[in-house]
């Protein structure tokens, strides 16, 4: 069986036996059990008693009804049955608390914490009143240059040339010979996550020639502002008013490793200092940009601890636990994207990322 097909088909029985799971109510009949013991894959005994109380922290970027023709939100809806599950079922704390709870090895059973990364408008428009009314507490890390200015993100600038092209074709690009079809949505998301793939590990100057070469080639305009994507000044500092935590996440965006440390240094400072002038408060929390273990390095670190920054977090995949070995660093907090599509999926994942003991294996968001 070809691989992609095998893994359509883990995927949807995956969602089979969650669905299953949840619909009968086995996850909270397990949690007792679940919430003691824990599967260590690869080391013996296979399931021992709990070390500790884990922090799950979920990464999210946009929540929104529908496509607009940049990076995908989460649905709406889905967004909303999944705080309302949270709000039930687990602890959601605020980043800062977690970060405490850690620390004093005082985690609270099924504890959750919330980020959102880049600073989107809809987080604004979408996600707060739903945080609101469930009184959840949240984080937003904020690409400073992006804010109030509506300056795109790379990765934007990408999603609106194949959004808006009419070429059916994409040829010589990235080097000569090769050819993309763009005959329909799935051709277009198939090279578009391709060409993001490969733009992701050029240094910022070649991708940003690069990423106005893509938009030459495909016809359009490349757009390196938008109105109302992302937040304004006077949203964040509403959302501020309102109980939202803030973090930095650089002015630009730029893969910190790949960056001299003089200019990862001025990236970390500034976006800090903005956010504390607008909100008059201080900034203790970093997210890194893309987040992969290669994304930073022990000098990013050490700006980030210069910085008098507490924690930052990446998008590697796994749980956080004051007993971990080795030992916690509160500078590489691991999160989950969990962007399965039900509700069923969502709940059964958080449970069992639980119980596998700590399942960092350096990949991205899941
Ligand atoms: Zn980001």
């Amino acid at each position: 069986v070809p691989a992609g097909r095998r893994s359509r088909i883990s995927g949807w029985l995956w969602s089979l036996v969650a669905a299953a799971v949840y619909r009968l109510g086995l996850l909270r009949l397990l949690r007792p059990w679940t919430n003691r013991w824990e599967l260590a894959p690869g080391r013996s005994p296979l399931v021992r008693r709990r070390r500790s109380r884990k922090v799950q922290i979920l990464s999210l970027h946009r929540v929104a009804p529908g496509e607009d023709g940049y990076l995908s939100p989460l649905p709406l809806v889905a967004f909303e049955e999944r705080m309302e599950f949270l709000a039930r079922r687990c602890s959601v704390l605020a980043l800062d608390q977690a970060v405490d709870a850690l620390v004093r090895h005082d985690v609270p059973e099924n504890a959750v914490v919330l980020t959102f990364d880049d600073g989107y408008r809809d987080n604004y428009l979408h996600a707060f009143p739903i945080l609101e009314g469930l009184s959840l507490p949240a984080t937003i890390f904020l690409v400073t240059g992006s804010i109030g200015t509506g300056r795109l993100i790379w990765h934007d600038r990408v999603f609106r040339a194949f959004g808006e092209t009419r070429c059916v074709e994409l040829t010589g690009f990235p080097a000569d010979g090769q050819r993309h079809r763009l005959d329909d949505a799935g051709q277009r998301e198939h090279a578009r996550t391709a060409l993001l793939r490969w733009l992701k590990t050029l240094d910022e100057e070649r991708r940003d020639e690069q990423i106005a070469r893509l938009a030459e080639r495909l016809e359009v305009e490349d757009a390196r502002v938008s109105d109302g994507l992302m937040l304004s000044w006077d949203e964040v500092q509403r959302m501020h008013a309102r109980g939202i935590g803030f973090g930095a996440h650089t002015v630009s965006h730029p893969v910190l490793s790949r960056v001299s440390d003089e200019r990862a240094r001025q990236e970390i400072d500034a976006s800090k200092r903005e956010i504390e002038a607008r909100l008059h408060c201080p900034v203790r929390a970093f997210a890194y940009p893309n987040g992969s273990q290669r994304d930073f390095s022990a000098a990013t670190k050490r700006l980030l601890r210069e910085a008098g920054f507490d924690c930052a977090v990446t998008t590697i995949f796994g749980t956080n636990e004051p007993a971990a070995e080795p030992p916690l660093d509160l500078l590489e907090l691991r999160r989950m994207g969990l962007v399965e599509a039900s509700l069923p999926a969502f709940a059964a994942k958080l449970d069992l990322y639980r119980f596998v003991a700590h399942p960092s294996d350096g990949s991205r968001v899941r």
